[in-house]
Parts: C-alpha cells; structure tokens; sequence
C-alpha cells in the first residue's frame, strides 16, 4: 500500500528539506522526503565548508545574490531559534599583488550593490590586526559571514518537517516514477508513495532523476571534487577566523582558503578537480558508467578545451602536497607541509551547458507537475531556506499549470 502525499521531495540535502519546510509550514501541505542514503545531508550538504556566505561576491540582481542575502539572516534565526551551534565570526578577502587589486574593488563595490554596507578595505595593518600571520596588500573585512554545521541544520529541519505532519524517510533511494490518476507513483528501495507533485533536489544527481522523470533538463550535471587539508592543532592558531583569496571570476569556485570550524579546528581547501565519479570522494572512487556519461556530453568536450590549462594545474595540486601547500603559504607564509595533514573532500554538484558553460546562478526546470533543481550549488546551503519558500511557489506553480519548460528559475 502507497501513502499519499502533496508532494514528494527526491533528496534529503539541505535543499530539499528547507523546500519540504516551505511546502509544510507555509503551505500547509504534506510533503514526503525521500533520501537515498541511510541519514541525512550525506553528500554536498554533509561535505561543505560550513560557510554563512554574506553574498559578496554574486552577480547583483541575481538569484544567488537575492537568496543569498535572505537566505543568510534566515540561516541565522533558525540557528538561534533551535539551537544550532553557529559563530558570526567574520571573514577577509586578500588581495596579495596589484594585479588583484581591480577585482578586489569589484569585489567592494559588488558586496555593496548586494547590501553589505559593512564592509570595510583593510591596509596590511589592518589584516594583520585581525589575522596576524596572514600576507597581502590589501584585504575587504566582511563581518557578517559565519559558519555553522550544515547537517545539524538539515536534521533539525526534518525536525519541524515531522512536527508539521510531513515525513522524511531515510534508505529510499527512487528508482522509479509513474504518472497515474492525475497524480505520481514513486518508486523507492524503501515503500512507494504516491504524491501529487514531484520535487527533484537529487544535488549531483539530479540530472539523472530529471531524466528518470521523462524530462530533458537541458544540461548535464559535472561533479568536481573539492578536497581539504587540516591544520595540525598546534599550528591553528595561526589562523583566526576565516581567510580567502580573491577568486578567479573564469571559474565558479572561491579558491583555496582558510575556515575556521564551529566544532573547533582549522581546515584549508577546497581545490576543485574533476571527479572520476558522481561520488567521487578520491581518486580511488571512479566508475567507468559516470565516466562513458561525461565523455558522450558534447558540454564537456568544450568545458576541457576551455579549461583545460586549469584543470592540469587543479590536477597537480590535487597529487601533490607541496605545491597545495605553496599556494596556502601564499595567504600565510608561516605554513609548512608538517602544518596539514590531507583530511576529507567534497563533490559538487556543477551543471554544464552543452555548450561547455557552466550555469553561475541557481537553475530550476519545471514540468508538469514536477519541479527539477538543476544548479544548487554554493551559496545554497546558506541560502536554503530562500530558496526552498521559491521551490515552493514553483509547486504552487506546477501543480495548477500547463506543460512548461521554464529556463531559470526566476522566469
Ligand atoms: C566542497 C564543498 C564546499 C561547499 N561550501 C559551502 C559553504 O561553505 N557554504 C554554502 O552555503 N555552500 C557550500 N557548498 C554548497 C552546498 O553544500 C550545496 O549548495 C548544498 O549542500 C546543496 O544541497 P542539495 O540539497 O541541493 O544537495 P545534496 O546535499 O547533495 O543533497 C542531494 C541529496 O539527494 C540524494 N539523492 C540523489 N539521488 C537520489 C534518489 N534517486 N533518490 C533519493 N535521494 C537521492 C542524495 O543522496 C543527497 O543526499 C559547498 C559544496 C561543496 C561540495
């Protein structure tokens, strides 16, 4: 026997369950969330930074800069109201040559544009003050980044999920989805549901589960791989909030820095390198059928050529200690290899365009009766909660209209 459901959410990351939170305590409905894995948050969510971006650094106007700025101060109440640990500590940006400085101003003047009128330029004064041991010639101080941990705040919002009469269900990995009566059968490795609406936030999957739905999502999803060293615990101390490089705007990544973790220690990373599966957490994780998927995808033949000088220097990196270690001594200069040890990675999610472009902002495709989230990735942990109120006008959306395949979600 099938339970029915309003809607039926694939995906038990963050992105999911703040849209069930939405579609619950807003709309008054009754989501299901079904997640793949045994717990929650196991793959992105579980494998971030645990950054509350400010929304520095997005394009303004645009949904990451929007929701990201929402999302953000949201993501600070639900952490005081329940209780989740979180520091709004801080962060500086470094610029480290001239040639950096032009980006570093649009860098100020896009965090302004995005309402972040606390920012401040800093001297090298001014960065020593607050990270004595780190170099540079100019840096921007953004006081309202924090940092938290992502996956107590996806439990906690299956929390108020349940107590909102929506469920969650764990080891239900969809295998299956059948129109009938108007409505869905989802079929999972744990029981079938049945649910009016279908929302897909299968994160580095959802490519896969779009097309498992019968819909085209126009792009393909390309996992990159981000991988972390910890500082030693006797050299923490040489980092004291949270320190970044000022990004390469060719690529969506922020470069290799410094956070700080809630739980106490000091972790440098992420670099991006092309992963050799969907769950590619190591070079040891391949499979020859995610490969064979990428190599057909005309989007990832342009995105090598384009990017091809990148991706060898990313792939050195990634192999070598020592120059992942040069490029960290470039913020602080005191760091030696016996400072970091290699510790945990993580894959995200990119959606490329068969063109090779990969989609800066947020992307949402949506079809009768469903609503497929094709491109989540950072800032979406902290904006989820932005975010999901959106999904949920998007159910609202679908659940009444005609077949339409929408570019984006603002549309
Ligand atoms: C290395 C790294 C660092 C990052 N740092 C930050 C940061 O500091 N701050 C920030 O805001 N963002 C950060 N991000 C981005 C952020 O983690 C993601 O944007 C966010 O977690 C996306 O959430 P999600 O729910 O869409 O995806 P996910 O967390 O990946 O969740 C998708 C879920 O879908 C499940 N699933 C897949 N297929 C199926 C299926 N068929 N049936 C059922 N379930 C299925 C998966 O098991 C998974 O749990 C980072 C990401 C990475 C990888």
């Amino acid at each position: 026997m099938s339970t029915q459901f309003d809607v039926a959410i694939i995906g038990g990351g963050i992105v999911g369950m703040a849209t069930a939170m939405a579609l619950a305590t807003r709309d008054g409905l009754r989501p299901v969330v079904l997640e793949a894995e045994k717990e929650l948050a196991a793959h992105q969510t579980g494998h971030n930074s645990g950054v509350i971006h400010s929304g520095l650094y997005y394009k303004p106007g645009s949904l990451k800069a929007r929701l990201c700025a929402a999302g953000r101060d949201e993501m600070y109440r639900f952490c005081a109201e329940h209780a989740i640990p979180h520091e709004r500590c801080g962060k500086i940006v470094v610029a480290l040559d001239g040639s950096e400085l032009p980006r570093l101003d649009e860098l100020e003047r896009r965090g302004r544009a995005n309402g972040l009128t606390d920012i401040r330029r800093l001297t090298p004064d001014g960065i020593r003050d607050l990270e004595p041991h780190c170099a540079g010639i100019a840096a921007l101080h953004v006081p309202i980044t924090g940092i938290v941990t992502y996956p107590a705040v996806t439990r906690a919002m299956a929390g108020v999920v349940r107590a909102a009469q929506g469920d969650v269900r764990t080891g239900s990995r969809v295998v299956g989805v059948r129109r009938e009566d108007g409505g869905f059968i989802v079929e999972s490795t744990g029981s079938p549901v049945r649910a009016r609406t279908i929302v897909n936030c299968a994160g580095v999957l959802s490519d896969r589960v779009a097309l498992m739905c019968g819909v085209e999502p126009g792009v393909r999803i390309i996992p990159f791989r981000g991988e972390y060293y910890d500082l030693v615990e006797s050299r923490r101390s040489l980092v004291r909030n949270l320190i970044y490089p000022v990004p390469d705007p060719r690529f969506p990544f922020l470069g290799v820095h410094y956070t700080r973790m809630v739980g106490g220690g000091v972790e440098a990373g992420p670099n991006a390198v092309l992963a050799m599966a969907r769950h590619g957490y190591s070079w040891r994780n391949w499979s020859a059928g995610d490969l064979w998927g990428l190599l057909r995808f005309s989007g990832f033949w342009h995105m090598a050529r384009a990017q091809w000088r990148t991706g060898v220097m990313e792939l050195r990196r990634s192999l070598s200690k020592s120059r992942f270690v040069a490029d960290l001594r470039r913020l602080i200069p005191e760091i030696r290899g016996a400072d970091v040890f290699r510790a945990r990675s993580g894959v995200r999610a990119q959606a490329v365009d068969p063109t090779g472009k990969f989609l800066d902002d947020f992307h949402l495709v949506s079809a009768p009766g469903m609503v497929h989230v094709l491109n989540a990735p950072s800032p979406a942990a902290t904006a989820s909660i932005a975010i999901g109120r959106v999904i949920a006008d998007r159910v609202r959306e679908v659940s009444s209209a005609r077949a339409t395949v929408s570019p984006a979600l603002a549309g």
